[in-house]
């Protein structure tokens, strides 16, 4: 079996390059192609969980299984606050074939969705990208995003000012016009691309602040009792999740938003797989908002991981 590292995931498989992968097999979880049991989180003291993610494609012919402790200050230890392995399996025999870093697993799959997302959803002739946050997450979303729309200007906001600015710092070279903002408002006025990225339990966007023709990737709420936008703005807008099932139990947005009675459960239209094959209809017209609720799935791991894999013993 083989042990894969964080930096020959980097190596092995670009971001840029991920995306495809993602697509396919969020086509095929929406094909119902997939198993994909609920994950179950579990807590184990200081606002820290273990995160158990099973799941089998049937192609490529992997099965396995996500561990991952997610401890959110562990950046503040210079640690990923996602910390774990991908353990994946040949489903023609049975045996297992690699044993992969999770922390960079997660992170490179996750803005590979959301790229995919963005793809399929914003308007092509988007030119600015806000980023709410700027941990992780951000640095791998930052060149996803980047290599699916012409963005000619990136703004990023976070909590701690000075993590946007160093942010920038790292990401100067990506591209020309990167700026850190000091409120998350005045980020999203006039982008045309918004990515949520943060471990806030509650709402950091506000349905106030949107405008016709947005984009929106929720990507930093994956359990139910946390959320980055509020009722207004997940009423605003086209919803899709990456699954249903996902959603109806563990999305905090859209759960939120219908307890209050702000929308009813036909507002989540569907899947964002079922957008990619075509059967459902993503962005309609030019001036619709459309928001993506990204929570993650056991599908996008073991794609990635598999590929991974693939080419390393290709
Ligand atoms: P990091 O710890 O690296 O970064 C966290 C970011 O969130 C920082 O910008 C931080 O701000 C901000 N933040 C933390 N707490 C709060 C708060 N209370 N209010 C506002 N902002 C806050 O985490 P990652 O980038 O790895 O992950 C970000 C989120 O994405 C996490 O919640 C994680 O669980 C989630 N995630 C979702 C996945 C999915 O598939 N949808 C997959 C992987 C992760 P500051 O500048 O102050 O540090």
């Amino acid at each position: 079996m083989m042990q894969i590292s964080a930096e020959e995931i980097a190596r092995t498989l670009p971001i840029s390059e991920c995306i495809d992968v993602i697509e396919a097999a969020m086509k095929a979880v929406s094909a119902g192609s997939t198993l994909q049991p609920l994950r179950s989180i579990m807590p184990v003291g200081d606002g820290n969980a273990m995160g158990i993610m099973p799941g089998a494609m049937g192609e490529p012919p992997v099965h396995g299984m996500k561990l991952i402790s997610l401890y959110p200050d562990n950046p503040k230890r210079g640690l990923s606050s996602h910390q774990g392995v991908m353990m994946i399996f040949d489903t023609d025999n049975g045996t297992p074939i690699a044993c992969l870093d999770a922390s960079e697993l997660t992170a490179l799959r996750t803005a590979a969705a959301s790229a995919a997302a963005t793809r399929a959803l914003a308007r092509p002739d988007s030119r600015a990208l806000a980023i709410l946050g700027a941990g992780e997450q951000a640095d791998h979303h930052l060149p996803a995003q980047l290599s699916v729309r012409d963005f000619s200007e990136v703004r990023v906001w976070t909590r701690t000012h000075a993590n946007a600015s160093k942010f920038v710092d790292r990401h100067s070279g990506l591209a020309a016009d990167i700026a850190a903002y000091q409120t998350a408002r005045e980020a999203v006025a006039g982008a045309d691309v918004v990515v949520t990225v943060t471990a806030s339990p509650d709402p950091i966007l506000e349905g106030a602040w949107l405008e016709a023709g947005q984009h929106i990737n929720l990507v930093g709420a994956s359990v139910a009792s946390a959320r980055e936008i509020d009722d207004a703005g997940v009423a605003s807008g086209r919803f899709f999740a990456d699954t249903r099932s996902g959603a109806e139990v563990q999305a905090g947005e859209y759960l939120g938003a219908l307890k209050s009675g702000a929308i009813r459960e036909a507002h989540l239209l569907g899947e964002i797989g079922e957008v990619y094959a075509g059967t459902l209809p993503g962005r309609i017209s030019a001036d619709d908002i459309t928001i993506y609720k990204s929570l993650g799935t056991a599908a996008q791991d073991l794609a990635a991981g598999y590929e991974v894999w693939r080419r390393l013993t290709a």
